[in-house]
């Protein structure tokens, strides 16, 4: 089933092995996974394309196949490179389109020759770029046949709106490497066999991957290696940020002991700031990168500068995972996280710095060469305690204690929060389950934050989609916001609840400055609405974390409908936190998290009334 598109995907009479791939190809199978709605089917499609690609492809040719994911995934090259995203261009190109004058019949195009072409466009900088951008674009749609003009508008404005995450490109690229490898070595597979490899192929590359998050590194090396063999050729390295390791809140503190009964557990300081993972590569190159795996070194010139200090001499390559946190130099003082938040994110100089920030280590994840994921937190901390050393107000581990009784536990949350803390991470020190487990959120981190224990429960990030103009003297501004979460699987918005109560008049102003360029002038498809009836639509793109009262069944909101009940979940009471900048709107909340929200409240609340009934 998984190739059963090729003939539908392939464009009429093929294209031969070691010929460019026609851009037709690639643009047929976006129009056909986005006519349909099923997941597999859109998964076959996808397979069934990146099939021929590697069918077709010269021995040695990586590139068809790279370039051809990253056109999948809308991107252009890695994370952390850095190249800039144009959302402005779609008009660009749709205004040029239209007045174009085609007097003779353009050569079809080639996958590689977009490609090349969307990057120049991305790189293009400077006097003139705007016309160049034009022109380059203009060249391109000159040439479109078909479907063609539409995906190279989308893929300018940003967006593919063909409903295919990247979770699945991942699947499909995983699906096409298994098939062409047993077609290459005329392997007969019992269908049993093959739906094991293919399982297990998407699990090695999703694995890889979130160790090594680079396609210009993991495909080359799927097409020479094979994918069973991919771990040994694809492990992290120094300048190729990995996708953090996550953690899964907790309640109360029994829950902990719950979980880590008869376990070694370590109990650290909640840093309230930015997480940041520090590399340094064996030639000396340092670089700083986001949750998100942005280059923060323009951000953080200080750290740059002090990073050398902490640094000991048996130190050469290493990937650290820290913490960095506003600190009152005078003082010692930790601030929190808003300080850090009035930072410039860009070009900063480190003369113009007011708030100054220390990096706590909490983990160290490659040294010397060597990668230390599969070593255990105790190892791990005690090579990262060998290997830095603290100095005052710019470096320091992660103030830890292995306490375990419930009073031990309680006393060190409260210090924490005393000392600008948000509360406690909760980590496993030994065994396998203490290994780094990249872009999981994982049971053997829990976090125990101050709010929780107020009964409030974990706070939630969720993206701004709606407006509701203000009444009486807010008439000017939105007097209330429709809040959405964001379903990886099914890449769509699910709204979550309305909220509008404790808006100081200052914050509305600032949202309204912020929201109103974002405003739509139809909702976007994406957008699962339910019987929310908002004033003005956004593009989803601004994070806002959020506090709730409790959580509760909804008949007008979507969020996570189908999870627990037919009806979607709802917010009651919600209260604004903070704008979350470190985070896209593919990063809020998932539908998962709030189902398990929804029911460990409703377990509490049970269990509430039990004890009642006993008394
Ligand atoms: P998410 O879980 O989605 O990352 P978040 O970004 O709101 O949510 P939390 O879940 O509240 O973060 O907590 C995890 C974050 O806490 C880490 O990403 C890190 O930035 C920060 N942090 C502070 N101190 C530590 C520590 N000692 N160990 C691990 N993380 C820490």
């Amino acid at each position: 089933a998984a190739l059963s598109r090729t003939a539908d995907v392939d464009i009429k009479g093929g294209w031969k092995t070691g010929e460019p791939v026609p851009y037709a190809a690639l643009t047929k199978t976006f129009a056909l996974i986005e006519a349909t709605t099923k997941r597999l089917e859109k998964t076959a499609l996808l397979t069934s394309f990146l099939y021929l690609v590697i069918q077709r492809s010269a021995d040695g040719d990586f590139k068809s196949l790279l370039q051809a994911v990253y056109l999948c995934i809308n991107r252009l090259s890695p994370d952390y490179a850095d190249l800039k995203k144009e959302g402005d261009l779609g008009l660009v190109a749709m205004n040029s389109k239209n007045s174009q004058r085609v007097l003779f019949k353009p050569k079809p195009l080639t996958l590689s020759f977009v490609f090349a072409n969307l990057r120049e466009i991305a790189l293009t900088s400077g006097h003139s770029s705007q016309a160049k951008k034009v022109s380059i674009i203009t060249k391109l749609l000159a040439a479109c046949q078909e479907f063609e003009a539409k995906y190279i508008v989308r893929s300018l404005e940003g967006k593919l709106r063909i409903g295919n995450a990247e979770r699945s490109v991942v699947v499909a690229l995983a699906h096409a490497a298994v098939l062409a490898e047993k077609e290459k070595a005329d392997k007969k597979w019992s269908p049993e066999k093959l739906a094991k490899r293919l399982e297990e192929g998407a699990n090695i590359i999703k694995s890889v991957y979130s160790e090594l998050p680079s396609y210009d590194e993991v495909i080359p090396a799927l097409l020479k290696h094979g994918i069973q063999n991919l771990h040994e050729h694809c492990k992290l390295t120094p300048g190729v940020p990995l996708k953090p390791m996550l953690a899964k809140p907790t309640k109360a503190i029994g829950e902990v002991l719950d979980r880590f009964e008869n376990k070694r557990f370590t109990c650290e300081y909640k840093y309230d700031g930015e997480r940041a993972q520090v590399h340094r590569l064996a030639d000396g190159t340092v670089g700083v990168f986001s949750r998100n795996s942005e280059d923060m070194s323009k951000k953080y010139p200080d750290l740059m500068e002090q990073l050398p200090r902490c640094i000991k001499d048996s130190t050469e390559s290493f990937v650290l995972d820290c913490e960095a946190v506003a600190i009152d130099r005078a003082t010692g003082k930790l601030m929190p996280f808003q300080e850090l938040s009035r930072r410039k994110r860009k070009d900063v100089k480190v003369e113009d710095i007011q708030v100054r920030v220390c990096l706590f280590a909490f983990d160290l994840l490659y040294l010397n060469g060597e990668p230390l994921l599969k070593k255990t937190l105790q190892e791990r901390r005690e090579l990262l305690r060998k290997h830095f050393q603290v100095v005052a107000g710019e470096f320091d581990f992660a103030k830890s204690s292995d306490g375990e009784t419930t009073d031990e536990i309680q006393a060190f949350l409260e210090q924490s929060v005393k000392d600008g803390c948000e509360g406690l991470m909760v980590k496993m020190l030994e065994t396998d389950a203490s290994y780094y487990e990249p872009s999981r959120r994982s049971i053997n981190w829990l976090k125990l934050k101050k709010d929780y224990l107020a009964g409030v429960g974990d706070s939630l990030d969720l993206v701004v989609v709606g407006g509701y103009y203000g009444k009486g003297k807010r008439t000017d501004v939105y007097g209330a916001f429709l809040l959405a979460c964001y379903d990886a699987d099914s890449e769509q918005f699910q709204t979550i609840c309305k909220i509008g109560t404790g808006f100081s008049e200052e914050v509305l102003q600032s949202h309204y400055d912020v929201l109103k360029p974002l405003e739509l002038t139809k909702v976007r498809g994406d957008v699962k609405v339910g019987g929310a009836k908002p004033d003005v639509w956004f593009e989803p793109q601004v994070v806002w974390e959020v506090l709730t009262a409790d959580l509760s069944l909804s008949p007008v909101y979507t969020a996570a409908q189908g999870l627990v009940e037919e009806r979607g979940i709802s917010l009651r009471f919600p209260r604004f936190v903070r704008i979350r900048d470190d985070k896209s709107a593919e990063d809020a909340t998932g539908p998962e998290q709030i189902a398990e929200m929804y029911e460990s409240q409703a377990l509490a609340q049970s269990k509430g009334k039990k004890k009642k009934g006993d008394d």
